[in-house]
């Protein structure tokens, strides 16, 4: 015998439509007019009956769906399948916007007139848990990216499981996908002593954090580089034992710690040698007042004196140097007579070379705004190196140029020169050509020169002729 469905009778629906505290349910006409909302529907949306019935059920939909006809669309499906199911946005009277997912049946009433049933679930709540799930992963995924740091994990077999975007630039040469996949076998030809696996290893059998450590890697572009290195076993991942592998780029570092050390142990070497000469000056001079020899008494002080000239200057320079580059080289501006300041430069340095007459050419007589002491310190190196470097060539002639927005300074030497490679790297912090080495200095003074001339927004440059001299030049503006 065949029984007769219940759902046929409209009283089922009735039934259905009380009772029902989960299902959201509106009947509607076949226009989308709603005949019928249940009570679960009322308590959800915070409609109430009265303001549902006899409207169209468009009224429930965000205004992006009204205009893209969303309703119409579902009651022509339903007239046309008997059926429609979709999850879209609802709005609930206080103007809540909920996730749902409905479905639309076509059923017949008692009368035997079509209507539509539509069975609504709020699903707004799985929908958040979603989204915040897709928001956490995507959270993770940024974070990775972000790192600089390499970050990677492994399983016990080595196979790389996640790897940040610093992990494939570092091993930029090496992803042919066969390579990629195994850690071990990527990084055996950088890694030679296979520190950083035997530390993996070691992790997935202690399961404990392992204390940092540094590694030597040649990168697959030939760049020695340094890492610190970290290992961490992972633990609920789900997927068995994990370790996530932490790499850390310290090049940088390094090179800074070994440039210090440069520093220092160049300019020890440096201060040694006045020092040296003052301790001898210092003997003679103890030698001359017992034997009561004045003149060569004399001698010693001028010799002492000279020598803590240098020192003074080489100290000097070193301490502008660092306050150069900790960018606090602060400059001092003023509105000053151009030709007196050359004027000054000038003094100071045939004071100390007095076999050395300077030549000045052009006009000076104008005002210039700038840091006058800092400038002077330029116009003095440019002289001081062209007498330094001059193999005894007395001719040094100071050139001004100047119009009514910069002035230029040239110092030209007919000393040694320098060479053309040589030449660019003159204004770099302790550049020394080889051949001045035994001429005193710590190459800081042009590099000085350059940081207080574009301080001023000025240019520097210089050109030169191996054994003929050189000319170096300035401009700021005015
Ligand atoms: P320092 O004179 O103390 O070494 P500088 O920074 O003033 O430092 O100069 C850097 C280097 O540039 C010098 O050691 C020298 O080799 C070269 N140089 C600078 N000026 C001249 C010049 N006028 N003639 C030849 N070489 C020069």
């Amino acid at each position: 015998m065949i029984t007769k469905p219940p759902f046929s009778s409209f009283n089922f629906f009735e039934t259905l439509f009380n009772k029902t505290e989960e299902n959201n349910i509106l009947l509607l006409d076949r226009q989308g007019i709603v005949i019928a909302v249940n009570r679960a529907f009322t308590k959800t949306f915070g409609y109430s009956r009265k303001e549902l019935t006899g409207k169209n059920f468009a009224l429930l939909f965000t205004d992006e769906d009204r205009k893209n006809s969303r309703h119409k669309k579902e009651i022509a499906t339903v007239l046309e399948t008997g059926q429609c199911a979709d999850n879209n946005y609802l709005v609930k009277k206080n103007k809540t916007v909920v996730w749902v997912s409905g479905e639309s049946v076509l059923v017949k009433n008692e009368t035997g007139a079509n209507c539509i049933l539509k069975i609504i679930q709020d699903i707004n709540q799985q929908k958040k848990s979603e989204r915040s799930a897709l928001e956490f992963s995507s959270f993770n995924e940024n974070i990775l990216a972000s790192i600089d740091d390499v970050v990677i994990v492994l399983d016990e077999k080595m196979n790389i499981l996640k790897r940040n975007h610093a992990f494939n630039s570092l091993f930029k040469n090496g992803d042919s996908e066969k390579r990629l996949k195994n850690f071990k076998d990527l990084i055996k030809p950088y890694d030679p002593f296979g520190i950083l696996i035997h530390q993996v290893k070691n992790t997935f059998k202690n399961q404990k954090r392992s204390p940092e450590q540094t590694v030597e890697i040649q990168t697959p572009a030939g760049e020695k580089r340094y890492f610190d290195f970290r290992c961490s076993p992972l633990i609920h991942t789900g997927v068995g034992k994990n370790v996530l592998l932490v790499i850390h780029d310290i090049t940088a570092h390094k090179q800074i710690e070994k440039e210090r050390e440069d520093v220092i142990g160049f300019v020890s070497h440096e201060l040694r040698n006045p020092l040296a000469n003052l301790m001898l000056c210092n003997e003679i001079l103890n030698e001359s007042l017992k034997e009561q020899n004045v003149k060569e008494a004399e001698e010693m002080l001028l010799r002492s004196k000279n020598n803590i000239k240098r020192l003074n200057k080489m100290i000097a320079e070193l301490y502008d140097a660092t306050r150069v580059n900790s960018g606090i080289l602060k400059l001092e501006m003023e509105t000053f007579n151009f030709g007196e300041m050359i004027r000054e430069a000038i003094e100071t340095v045939e004071a100390l070379q007095p076999a050395y007459k300077i030549v000045t050419r052009g006009e000076s007589n104008f005002e210039v705004t700038g840091d006058r002491y800092r400038i002077i310190q330029v116009v003095t190196n440019f002289l001081g190196n062209g007498i330094k470097y001059s193999n005894g060539n007395k001719n040094v002639i100071l050139s001004i140029t100047h119009d009514k927005k910069s002035v230029t300074v040239s110092v030209k030497d007919e000393g040694q020169g320098i060479s053309q490679e040589n030449l660019q790297h003159v204004f770099e912090r302790f550049f020394r050509e080889e051949k001045t080495r035994n001429i005193e200095g710590i190459g800081l003074g042009l590099y000085l020169c350059k940081q207080i001339i574009e301080a001023h927004h000025g240019t520097i440059w210089a050109e030169s002729k191996e054994g003929k001299g050189s000319v170096f030049y300035f401009s700021i503006p005015r």
